[in-house]
């Protein structure tokens, strides 16, 4: 079976590519007469987080029925198995976006379940809030749409709950963005990231962004500048193209001085996804991640710049509609830390992948005075990496509604680490 992430392969007892509800039955009757657990997946972007499977049947949803939005009510209607790609071409054209992730790749569910965080959520907030409904299997075989205590576990819970085959999600009125990305050679780091640090916290809601670390291997539409050495990267989505927006860009980019590279523009909302320079194919990858309750700048230049191997160290924006608890969110409605770390490194083979690994670990050493022990569990970047995303009051409430649908634990193995007490 395929994974995005082919570093972490899956290796199941027996594999299912369910495109209807009823495979998605079937399979767990199947399984539950050999006598397996069940996993479930869809693109593997989060392959390395999954923990062996060798007990299990794995059902990857590829749920047939296509995108539907319904324009009037600003919801899309989406089956298990699209990707973030597909809901943008079918909700830019009628000036609608939703709360999607930097890559058109990703697949919605795991985003939506996990917490996803966008170039938008500073506005609209963490993408579970976003869900209007959960269509799922539950481990008794029973299609139904989840509602009250399991509608709130489902959105942030930790996953183990059954197999997802449809979401549907609130959209929002968005028909132009400024979105790009500027680049300065990684000895302007210190500078830009103090600029950066400063700008961030005070900035409006309408505007997410990101700054990186990067090692950009050459390619179309990576110029030399970028790809002759580690570079500083600053880029995000401000909603809308007026006055306010330019003038919220200018406050963004003016103090940072002229880049070496610059693609900041004004576009519809379906240019977002290219913003972020996201891989669009399989990769061997692996990454770590942290949230952070503020960073010193000249700390992290000199732990994640100078001599890195990594594609990226990156500092996210939080703060905004992030920060504020949802009145009907789910379990996960928002991350009040101001500040995400994450890395990614190529895996591509084993001396990269060491080296790699090296120095994230020497990051995350150096970034420890900040680290809150908290994660976002979209970014976590493997299994055995160290989460917290609920508290302890939580874990006992999802436990106990997963115990309900679940009884015998047969998606017990689909569970986030530290989303449950259960060993
Ligand atoms: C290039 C790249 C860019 C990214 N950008 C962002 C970003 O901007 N913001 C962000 O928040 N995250 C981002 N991510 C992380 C991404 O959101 C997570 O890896 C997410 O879990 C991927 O969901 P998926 O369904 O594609 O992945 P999968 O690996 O297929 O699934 C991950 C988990 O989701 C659950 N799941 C998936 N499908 C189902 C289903 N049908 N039923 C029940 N559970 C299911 C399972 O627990 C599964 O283990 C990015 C990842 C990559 C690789």
């Amino acid at each position: 079976m395929k994974t995005f992430n082919m570093a972490a392969p899956v290796d199941p007892a027996e594999g299912v590519v369910a495109h209807t509800v009823a495979d998605v039955q079937a399979a767990i009757r199947r399984a539950v007469s050999k006598g397996l657990r069940v996993r479930t997946y869809t693109t593997g972007h989060a392959s390395a987080t999954y923990g062996p499977m060798h007990d299990a049947l794995v059902i990857q949803t590829d749920i047939e029925g296509g995108v539907r939005v319904d324009v009037d009510a600003r919801t899309a209607r989406i089956p298990a198995g699209s990707s973030w790609g597909e809901v943008v071409a079918a909700t830019s054209p009628h000036g609608l976006v939703a709360v999607h992730g930097t890559a058109a790749t990703v697949g919605v569910v795991g985003y939506m379940l996990r917490g996803g965080l966008s170039f938008y959520s500073r506005m609209f907030g963490l993408a579970p809030n976003s869900i209007r409904s959960i269509d799922l299997v539950t481990a008794d075989g029973e299609p139904r749409t989840a509602d009250g205590e399991l509608f709130w576990a489902l959105r942030g819970g930790g996953g183990g709950f059954g197999v997802v085959t449809a979401v549907e999600i609130d959209l929002f009125p968005v028909s132009s963005v400024i979105t790009g990305a500027s680049f300065w050679p990684v000895a302007e780091a210190g500078r830009i990231v103090k600029l950066w640090r400063d700008w961030a916290k005070d900035a409006p809601d309408t505007v997410t962004t990101s700054l990186r670390l990067m090692n950009i291997a050459p390619g179309p539409g990576k110029p030399e500048p970028i790809t002759s050495g580690q570079v500083v990267c600053v880029d995000g989505a401000i909603i809308g193209d007026t006055a306010e927006s330019r003038s919220i860009r200018d406050s963004l980019l003016g103090p940072l001085g002229e880049p070496v590279h610059d693609t900041w523009h004004a576009a519809g909302p379906e240019a977002v996804l290219a913003t972020h320079m996201d891989p669009p194919n399989p990769v061997k990858s692996f990454g770590d991640h942290m949230l952070l309750n503020d960073v010193d700048a000249d700390t992290f230049v000199a732990a994640a710049g100078s001599g890195s191997p990594l594609l990226s160290a990156e500092l996210r924006q939080l703060g905004g509609a992030i920060g504020r608890p949802h009145p009907e969110g789910g379990v996960l409605d928002h991350v009040a830390e101001p500040l995400l770390y994450q890395c990614v490194g190529s895996a591509a083979d084993p001396a990269t992948t060491e080296a790699g690994r090296r120095r994230a670990e020497r990051i995350r050493a150096e970034l420890a005075p900040w680290d809150t022990g908290r994660t976002v569990p979209s970014f976590v970047g493997s299994h055995l990496q160290p989460q917290g995303h609920l508290d302890a009051e939580q874990v006992v409430a999802v436990d106990r509604i997963r115990q309900q649908v679940d009884p015998t634990g047969l998606f017990r193995g689909d569970i986030c680490p530290n989303a449950t007490v259960a060993t």
